[in-house]
């Protein structure tokens, strides 16, 4: 079923995917053909197999230095966690039973060792595929990406075609591997486009890490596109524009312009205060996935984490409780006295983590997800609370537990964060015995709740992606229905503003950390609606100052009243856009 017609403007193509990693560019196209259709079949007699056999523990051994090479790369730009998947390359090559089958085979069907290569790696990626497990599907790019390199190497070749690029240019692809990602040469590299992948898979991750613009699931992209051919990506709205016409180019141009001059102002706004123009103060924090985003976050001018998403330690295995105690630590150190809330693993939902077991689910995202998953593991989940409380020393981290739907949940929780601190005063270790917490609200039940709630936490965090999706019953991930995932809804803002007065009410603050917070549009109305504290992703964090920095907290406040009588999603996010653009035209310019 084609979803999304592409449409047309002239001679202009305008495809629409996933943007996985912010920023506007133009080029060339670079189109990069499938390496899979050059593997050939060629007989071979059972004489020939030691021969073969011998060019592929050759191949094995040239592929693993590359590995390593690139792993060492990758350690020292983006850091340890960013590299890791590296590890699980090398193990994929060492991996007994692909090798035992290709052993077989060679034997067996007498055909030469790349041949016997592809279709071993080719079953065994198309079974990891089939497989509903989101982790483990994922993991088939991978073997995929192994099998070519081996190839690749096989033929005596040690890089891929990209390795040819020698002038500026966007690359067009079925699909880019990790590996072949994370070699990307920036230079060279303006963006990239692909027909598969998704925001969560190691692909967009390295793109994000790399700073290089990029669109992926463009279902495809690579059989409309020719080499050279003219395309602008915007990989913040997930569009591709091939051949663009005048109009469009003299509109991104100005988006750039004005890109440019925040660009400028960013630099100043570092080390400025989140503070309107009369004086209002809100603490901007930022979003991290892993400890090395904190770089990013310091560098964007965040005054603290507000959300450290710590599931991601987890992607591909789980982690010792002195190796989170590392990673929170890290965090921890780099930004005293500044704080970071570390959120308790929220496993589940799009986040299925393969090697942890998790059952399949028809409903993931309502089903055996975050605290729930934690609180049926107790000891597991204690690992955490003790790493966390652990790196606590320094007194700059809270607690806070994700998709609270009761109160029990949360005393529970408490229950089990008492045993915790009691096991480490037991073994003699230091913690912040005041150490904070709190709770996400993005469950309706707990924020009409949070009455309930209130007398055990000391803070709530409201997370507007999942607010959203769970009261306007619109799957955050389904593209069929993201026309209705409105979060100016005037259900969520009357949550919103529940959840704040109640947090008040019992002297709690009240931040929000849902892509909300990272809406420059959207901003002056969870200010107006009185939240105390916003955190969003790191890049967004100047944008986002540069909204409150040119804001008047009446005119924030005035706002947040007209939206609380509205009747309508369209009516709040027009007056939001009205606003933006009377105290920040380029910042509507950029967003728009
Ligand atoms: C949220 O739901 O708004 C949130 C911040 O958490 P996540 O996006 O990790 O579910
Ligand atoms: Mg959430």
């Amino acid at each position: 079923m084609d979803i999304a017609p592409p449409s047309t403007n002239g001679d202009e193509l305008e495809l629409k995917g996933v943007g996985v990693s912010p920023g506007i560019v133009s080029g060339p196209a670079f189109v990069l053909a499938p390496e899979e259709d050059a593997v050939v079949v060629r007989d071979i007699t059972a004489a020939d197999v030691p021969r073969e056999l011998q060019r592929y523990e050759q191949a094995l051994v040239a592929t693993r230095q590359q590995i390593r090479d690139l792993q060492h790369r990758m350690t020292e730009s983006m850091g340890k966690e960013s590299a890791e998947i590296f590890e699980a390359h090398l193990l994929m090559l060492e991996d007994r039973a692909i090798y035992d089958e290709i052993v077989r085979m060679l034997g067996t069907d007498l055909k030469n060792i790349e041949f016997v290569l592809h279709e071993v790696t080719d079953r065994y990626a198309t079974a990891l595929r089939n497989l509903q497990d989101e982790y483990l599907s994922e993991r088939a790019v991978d073997v995929r990406d192994i099998a070519r390199r081996l190839l690749r190497n096989l033929a005596g070749r040690s890089s891929s075609a990209l390795a040819e690029i020698s002038t500026p240019c966007i690359i067009i692809a079925h699909d880019l591997s990790p590996t072949e990602t994370a070699g990307l040469n920036k230079a060279k590299v303006l963006g990239f486009a692909t027909d598969l992948g998704s925001p969560t898979s190691h692909t967009a991750i390295m793109a994000r890490a790399l700073g290089i613009p990029a669109v992926v699931g463009m279902h495809d992209i690579s059989l409309r596109v020719a080499a050279g051919d003219p395309l602008l990506v915007d990989g913040q709205h997930g569009l591709v524009f091939v051949r663009p016409a005048a109009e469009r180019i003299e509109r991104y141009a100005r988006k750039r312009r004005a890109q440019s001059a925040i660009r400028e102002r960013f630099n100043v706004l570092r080390d400025q205060p989140a503070m309107t123009l009369d004086g209002y103060h809100l603490p901007l924090a930022a979003n991290i996935e892993l400890p090395a985003d904190v770089e990013v976050a310091i560098a964007n001018g965040a005054d603290g984490v507000g959300l450290f998403r710590t599931e991601f330690l987890f992607l591909n295995n789980v982690p010792t409780e002195d190796e989170q105690t590392e990673a929170y630590l890290q965090v921890a150190r780099r930004l005293a006295p500044a704080t970071a809330i570390i959120r308790t693993m929220d496993i589940g939902g799009d986040k299925f983590i393969g090697h942890l077991k998790m059952p399949q689910q028809v409903n993931p995202f309502m089903g055996w997800r975050a605290i729930r998953f934690c609180l049926a593991q107790p000891e597991f989940f204690k690992v955490q609370l003790r790493a966390i409380l652990r790196a606590s020393t320094l007194k700059n981290i809270k607690i806070m537990y994700p998709m609270i739907s009761n109160v029990k949940e949360v005393i529970e929780a408490n229950r089990l964060l008492d045993e915790a601190k009691n096991e480490l005063a037991g073994r003699g270790v230091e913690f912040d015995q005041d150490i904070e917490v709190g709770v996400m609200i993005e469950i309706p039940s707990a924020a009409l709740t949070a009455d309930l709630i209130a007398p055990h936490v000391r803070f709530f965090s409201i997370g507007t992606n999942d607010l959203v999706q769970y009261t306007l019953a619109v799957d955050r991930v389904n593209e069929l229905v993201s026309n209705l995932y409105e979060p100016t809804h005037p259900a969520i803002i009357k949550l919103i503003k529940h959840t704040i007065d109640v947090g008040h009410e019992f002297g709690l603050w009240t931040g929000v950390c849902g892509e909300m917070a990272g809406n420059p549009l959207l901003v002056p109305l969870l200010v107006g609606l009185g939240v105390d504290e916003l955190s969003c992703n790191a890049p967004g964090v100047p944008l986002v100052k540069d909204v409150i920095r040119s804001l008047r907290f009446a005119q924030a406040e005035e706002l947040g009243l007209a939206a609380l009588r509205s009747g309508s999603a369209e009516e709040v996010l027009a007056n939001c856009r009205a606003l933006v653009g009377k105290i920040a035209p380029e910042i509507l310019e950029l967003v728009e």
